[in-house]
């Protein structure tokens, strides 16, 4: 079965992995890791090491960042009246791309998923709410993605905050169903957020 020497094939068990590597991939990569001048390879480790050391969620809207509260929630620019919900950092990349929106975020890491045994405890919901009690804020934009978990997730947040006094909306035009946030191109995003409606 081990057709390589150990420590080759444990680079390869390594790559294979990580998301949407397959083992030919593995493969590939570790030769070409083999390859690498020394320089090369220490500092490929060093920022593996690197980025896991330093960063960290943001104690506010629990987006990746190695400074705490984050660049966003600590920005004297953005306006603190409203927050953009979505479910992963990655999203957060999305809607800046926009450069349509100037508020804060909120990520949920997840969505609710009863099917994956996900409740609403499991995600930033809580946190969420938290941030929701001095009053600065006045509108909540509901960004989860465009199918059943992320609409089920929507609509949780949109009957909790309802009773708070909050503009609650959602983004809905242009993003496919079933669609994934993060694989949106600028001008459908933008437009999304320009199209949201309220809840
Ligand atoms: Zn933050």
């Amino acid at each position: 079965m081990d057709y390589f020497a150990r420590p080759l094939s444990a680079l390869i068990e390594e790559f294979a992995k990580l998301p949407g590597i397959g083992k030919k991939t593995a493969q590939r990569l570790a030769f070409h890791v083999l390859n690498m001048n020394n320089e090369d390879a220490n500092s490929f480790v060093k920022s593996i090491i690197n980025a896991k050391k330093n960063i960290k969620y943001c104690s506010n809207c629990f987006n990746l960042t190695d400074i705490d509260p984050c660049k966003i929630c600590s920005s004297k620019k953005r306006d603190d009246s409203i927050i953009c919900v979505v479910e992963d950092p990655k999203d957060i990349v999305a809607m800046e791309r926009t450069r349509d929106f100037n508020g804060l975020y909120h990520v949920l890491h997840g969505s609710i998923s009863p099917m994956e045994g996900i409740g609403p405890d499991e995600i930033k919901i809580k946190e969420l709410l938290n941030r929701l009690k001095d009053d600065k804020v006045k509108e909540l934009i509901l960004a989860t993605n465009p199918n059943i978990e992320g609409e089920a997730t929507a609509m949780y947040i949109g009957k909790l905050v309802k009773p708070m006094g909050i503009k609650t909306t959602r983004i809905a035009h242009g993003i496919p169903v079933g669609g994934d946030l993060e694989y949106a191109d600028e001008v459908t995003l933008a437009k999304a957020l320009e199209g949201r409606r309220e809840f």
